[in-house]
């Protein structure tokens, strides 16, 4: 039998025919299909501006560039992420500091964001920007958050990775209402995909222009400066890269997100499946509803608690495997990374995130397992943990 695996794209016809269209067309990139993509990206998640980039780090760096996070900066982010949440500070030059995650939620917590921020007020090293991190697809709790960034005076930056296709307080995930910038990841591991990919929305004009400025090099073309000197001309303004992104993958992109709402909506199928069939065995099922949120889904990460039945994390993981089971572990909480570790944070810094980190297992959840599958990861749970 062949492995399921934890996470996967699914492309159909309409996706590949898609990519052909491109191909046979006049532009490979830096064509119609980005904005495109963009303009439709926009609309479903009610943000006044996409901006599409080779992938999400990418996409951080340009949030925290044109922020104008520097080298005096300090960004705060949760532990319990992905590295890119956390290094595209140390891209700017900046400094990383984290808060401990909510062992209810598994996202940053708010509570222990707004006791760190009173302490940082007293001795004055408070952060310019924060970035809760939807974590698994569940939004965080953004007004609360947004509310702090009044009061302190930080920015905020989501990094939703996870949730695109979730809903907080009944709107889309993406749409900045409480936030600077929202940044998707389009990694086929991720809801939708373009292979690699990102986009950075905001409601902002003046971030929009300096984050679609800064993808491409810093570099300034206009008609005043083609009329004046010649039409070959521009001007480097800024240090920026090339952070750009293909129509081949933006036509994807744009594809997929015409079947996101199916994407999520089977996801909840699955998750309620696992929440049916795995009640009655020694371990903890995620929460990905709430009041505020409708979580989009991207990961089901169940916590197996050692002594209940003798058997550690590794040998259900391990179980798992040799069942055919792909599973994975999300995430080594970040502060006990060797880089971070060598900055000065010590693995006890963050205890609910190291704490949550020794029992996760992700379990397989993606648009395309099939009941068939899930029936033998639930099967293959009684066994090993009865
Ligand atoms: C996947 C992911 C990223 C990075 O996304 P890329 O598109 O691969 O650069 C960043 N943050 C989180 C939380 C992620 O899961």
């Amino acid at each position: 039998m062949k492995t399921i695996r934890y996470g996967q794209q699914f492309i159909d016809e309409n996706d590949i025919q898609a990519v052909i269209d491109v191909l046979n067309s006049d532009f490979l990139t830096c064509g119609p299909a980005v904005e495109k993509f963009e303009k439709a990206i926009a609309e479903y998640t009610q943000s006044k501006y996409a901006i599409a980039v080779c992938n999400a780090t990418a996409g951080l760096h340009l949030a925290c560039l044109a922020l104008g996070l520097s080298t005096e900066d300090t960004l705060w982010t949760s532990p319990n992420t992905f590295v890119a949440s956390a290094n595209c500070a140390l891209y700017c030059g900046s400094k990383v500091d984290f808060v401990d995650i909510d062992p209810r939620t598994y996202n940053l917590s708010v509570s222990a964001l707004a006791s760190k921020l009173k302490q940082a007020q007293k001795e004055n090293r408070l952060p310019k920007v924060v970035v809760p991190v939807h974590f698994a697809g569940m939004s965080c709790d953004m007004a609360e958050i947004n509310q702090l960034s009044k009061e302190y005076g930080f920015r905020v930056i989501e990094d939703a990775s996870h949730a695109v296709g979730g809903k907080y307080l009944g709107k889309p995930v993406g749409n900045c209402e409480y936030a600077d910038f929202a940044v998707f990841s389009l990694h086929p591991v991720k809801i939708i995909t373009t292979g690699e990919g990102g986009v950075v929305l905001t409601n902002n004009t003046e971030l929009y222009e300096k984050v679609k400025f800064l993808r491409s090099h810093g570099v300034l073309r206009n008609k005043h400066l083609s009329d004046t000197v010649g039409p070959w001309y521009y001007e480097l303004i800024e240090l920026g890269y090339n952070y750009r992104i293909t129509d081949l993958q933006c036509a994807l992109g744009w594809s997929q997100l015409t079947k996101i709402e199916n994407f999520v909506k089977r996801r909840h199928e699955l998750a309620l499946r696992y929440d049916q069939h795995l009640q009655d065995l020694p371990l903890q099922r995620p929460i990905y509803r709430s009041a505020d949120s409708y979580s989009a889904l991207h990961l089901y990460p169940i916590l197996v608690e050692e002594n209940k039945h003798g058997k550690t994390r590794r040998e259900v993981f391990d179980a798992l495997v040799e069942r055919g089971i792909g599973v994975n572990v999300h995430y080594i909480p970040v502060h006990t990374q060797p880089l971070y570790q060598r900055m000065g944070f010590k693995e006890q810094d963050f205890p609910q995130a190291v704490d949550y980190y020794t029992k996760a297992i992700s379990l397989p959840m993606h648009y395309g397992l099939t009941d068939q599958e899930q029936d033998h990861i639930i099967k293959s749970l009684y066994e090993i943990l009865l």
